[in-house]
């Protein structure tokens, strides 16, 4: 189907749907300029960003994780989200998107004024002491400060080797098996357990990608776009 009639199709199903539940995924993140540090293949200073954000990083090499994690909130701190994110918002209190799940830990959502966000990955934007879990500023940790228990300051984020945060998958999943349609945006959905959450809906399931996915047959339609110029497309359709 050419997009053109995908994109009308998803504006058709949105309008027909009570509750829409949106999946973003890196590809959204990307066009506005953040960097996609774990799918890259490079290496960042001579080392694998999967070792850079792991547990053991933070434990066992603190100046690497703490100049990896200030350059990724710096990153976040001077770019801007883009369009796409304000239709989210818009549509959101239009009542035609009900909730967002996300890969992402820019926070963008958030900062684009979307409601019910569920970050599964955490956020860049929330710092916290890894020893005994006390608050403290984006500033603190930039600084790096330690907390006065003298533990390490650190991002609310999911690193390798940690657990996802259960409450928040159980509330993006309790959104998912309610819907009526899920999108999911920006994501190839290669990693486990995020890909198992569009099937958890008894309603449709449309992919927003740039290029195509291995788990494309899985789904009503795709539509194979840039998140920011589909998401204009099917508010401009919606409105109409
Ligand atoms: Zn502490």
């Amino acid at each position: 189907m050419a997009n053109r009639q995908a994109l009308e199709q998803l504006a058709e199903w949105v309008k027909g749907s009570s509750y829409t539940v949106l999946l973003t995924g890196a590809g959204m993140s990307t066009e506005s300029g953040i960097p996609d540090f774990r799918s890259q293949n490079g290496l960042w200073k001579n080392f694998d960003p999967a070792y850079v954000s792991s547990v053991d990083a933070l434990e066992d090499h603190y100046h690497l994780f703490h100049e990896f994690y200030s350059l990724r909130l710096q990153d976040v701190e001077t770019r801007f989200p883009h369009q796409g994110y304000e239709v989210l918002s818009r549509l959101q209190v239009q009542g035609l998107i009900h909730a967002i799940a996300t890969q992402n830990v820019d926070g963008f959502h958030l900062r684009s004024g979307s409601q019910n966000v569920y970050e599964l990955h955490g956020s860049l934007r929330k710092i916290y002491c890894h020893t005994c879990s006390q608050e403290h500023s984006i500033e603190a940790f930039k600084d790096g400060t330690a907390c006065s228990c003298g533990g390490k300051l650190r991002p609310s984020i999911v690193l390798f080797g940690e657990m996802l945060p259960e409450h928040i998958w159980q509330q993006a999943i309790t959104a998912i098996e309610q819907s009526d349609l899920v999108v999911v945006i920006g994501t190839s959905l290669q990693v486990y357990p995020v890909n198992q959450l569009p099937a958890m809906t008894k309603g449709k399931t449309v992919l927003i990608n740039k290029e195509p996915t291995a788990l494309d047959h899985l789904f009503d339609l795709s539509i194979y776009s840039s998140a920011k110029d589909s998401l204009l497309e099917v508010e401009n359709l919606l409105v109409r």
